[in-house]
């Protein structure tokens, strides 16, 4: 199973690896905010995860790092 890691005070919640995930696992959050005051991007079913990266190649602030 891959392993994801957010730096979260880095995202600026725009989405842009929500819609990149082919597997449809990543969502912003309806709970919290980051220390910007952005809704954080959040992952479920991590089990689903196929560690193709899109998500972290997506982001421009380089805020996921992907590991299998
Ligand atoms: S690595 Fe791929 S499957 Fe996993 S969360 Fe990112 S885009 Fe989705
Ligand atoms: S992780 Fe990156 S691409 Fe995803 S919402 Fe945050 S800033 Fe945008």
């Amino acid at each position: 199973m891959a392993k994801l890691t957010f730096r979260e005070e880095l995202c600026k919640g725009c989405g842009l690896c929500v819609n990149a995930c082919p597997k449809h696992l990543l969502s912003l959050s309806n709970t919290r905010l980051n220390q910007k005051g952005y809704s954080p991007v959040e992952q479920s079913d991590p089990e689903k995860c196929t560690a193709c990266a899109f998500c972290a190649t997506m982001c421009p602030d380089c805020v996921i790092t992907v590991e299998k």
